[in-house]
């Protein structure tokens, strides 16, 4: 039955429901182009104002993945998936693919490019020379028989609709609103075709769910989107006050996690990767144990064969910064703030990542910070090296360093917020 965009409008804007034809209507038209940008943009300001009830979530998301291909493994092994709605630092997929790869499950890890000041799984890989995220399904299915794990961009058919309503909100203001967040993720996750799915909700100055409320809310509809269309999804709220481990930007992050896989690492990205990689293994009925994974060097080797399955060099050097600058404290005392949106800002600032969508990015460009929150400083002790290609690019990221980092008086005691904060299950 063809209905018209004007009424499907009204009916929002005037606080009403949609019914699942006339959901599936407006998905399928706007896809094909016969619903109007702007209409569009009405319908999504309206939904974002008034939001919508469960059922009309639950179609919406179903209506975006008819949108396009539903992906299915033929594969020996369970399926499972994760998804980070985003942080700065947040590079747990690279250790954890392969990691739950070696413990007996496949990872079809279909990752993103980075906007803003979060960063992009794919970004953050292409800094290892040769590397190739831009695969075929069947190039990801035959790395996924051979590595266990597969980390690639999203096809172009993959919940095509999603992928043309995200651009739109995205210049219309009407990206934080969690039925739309939440069935843009679902679509495409559910899209992908594992069997279960583990999500990594963030929340505080560097998601952008700052709202730990909010946070939940979100983690509890997608949730409950994934148990609808029957895969088992969990979802883990976790901190992002201050950014993950202690570097940000691409190869920076990537030399992070080999040491992660190498069985050492920041304490806090071995903690989330070990917990995530808990969580997925459970969702798939594997019983092993992951640390032990990391500890023997099976993640290890899973990385190594997943990198070079990719057309990578994992023995490569990496890319290396023409400029180095380091901040180091002008007194002694405690840090007492590392924000994170600051931190990412810099890093964003220095060319790790990207205004528009089709600006390139620095593989050099990053930031390691030398201490967290809590920790005693002394004098002109080093507090975080900011890293770039061009040289004109350290004021500005400086700025917002000196913005988001404090020390303050010897013995302050700091608050933080626990890593882990929730684990909303079905
Ligand atoms: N990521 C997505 O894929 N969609 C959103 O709406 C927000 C974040």
């Amino acid at each position: 039955m063809a209905f018209h965009a004007v009424d499907i409008i009204r009916t929002k804007r005037d606080g009403g429901e949609l019914t699942g034809e006339q959901i599936d209507w407006v998905i399928a038209a706007y896809t094909r182009g016969d619903v109007a940008e702007e209409q569009m943009a009405a319908l999504a300001m309206a939904i974002f104002l008034n939001g919508m009830a469960p059922q009309e979530i639950s179609r919406w998301t179903d209506a975006m993945i008819a949108s396009g291909e539903r992906l299915s493994w033929d594969l020996d092994r369970p399926t499972v998936d994760k998804h980070s709605t985003g942080g700065v630092g947040d590079k747990i997929t690279l250790p954890l693919a392969p990691l739950v790869a070696a413990c007996g499950a496949a990872v079809p890890q279909l990752s993103g490019r980075g906007l803003g000041h979060t960063g992009g799984t794919l970004d953050k890989l292409e800094s290892i020379p040769g590397w190739r995220g831009a695969l075929s399904n069947d190039e990801m299915l035959q790395v996924l028989r051979s590595a266990g794990a597969v980390i690639c961009a999203a096809g172009s058919g993959l919940a095509p609709a999603d992928r043309k309503l995200y651009s739109l909100r995205d210049i219309t203001s009407t990206v934080e609103c969690i039925p739309l967040i939440a069935s843009s993720i679902m679509s495409k996750k559910i899209a992908e075709g594992a069997q279960a799915i583990v999500l990594d909700v963030k929340t505080g100055s560097g998601a952008f769910m700052s709202d730990p409320a909010r946070a939940r809310e979100l983690a509890a509809t997608m949730v409950g989107l994934g148990a609808r269309a029957g895969v088992d999804t969990r979802a883990l709220v976790t901190a992002m006050d201050v950014p993950l481990g202690r570097t940000a930007g691409n190869a920076v992050e990537v030399a992070e996690s080999v040491e992660v896989l190498a069985g050492g690492g920041p304490a806090d990205v071995v903690e989330l990767t070990l917990t995530l990689a808990r969580e997925m293994l459970d969702a798939v009925g594997i019983d092993a144990d992951p640390a032990g994974a990391l500890a023997d060097g099976r993640a290890m080797d899973a990385w190594r064969t997943l990198i070079l399955a990719q057309g990578g060099d994992p023995d490569a050097p990496l890319p290396r910064p023409r400029h180095t600058h380091t901040v180091t404290a002008t007194s002694a005392g405690v840090v007492t703030r590392l924000d994170a949106l600051a931190i990412g800002r810099a890093v964003w600032l220095l060319g790790a990542g990207r205004s528009r969508k089709e600006d390139p990015v620095s593989a050099a460009a990053g930031a390691t910070w030398h201490a967290v929150p809590g920790d005693e400083v002394a004098v002109g002790a080093p507090l975080i090296t900011l890293q770039c290609d061009d040289e004109q690019l350290l004021g500005p990221a400086l700025a917002e360093v000196e913005a988001g980092l404090q020390v303050g008086a010897p013995g302050a005691v700091v608050p933080r917020m626990p890593l882990i904060l929730d684990r909303i299950v079905p």
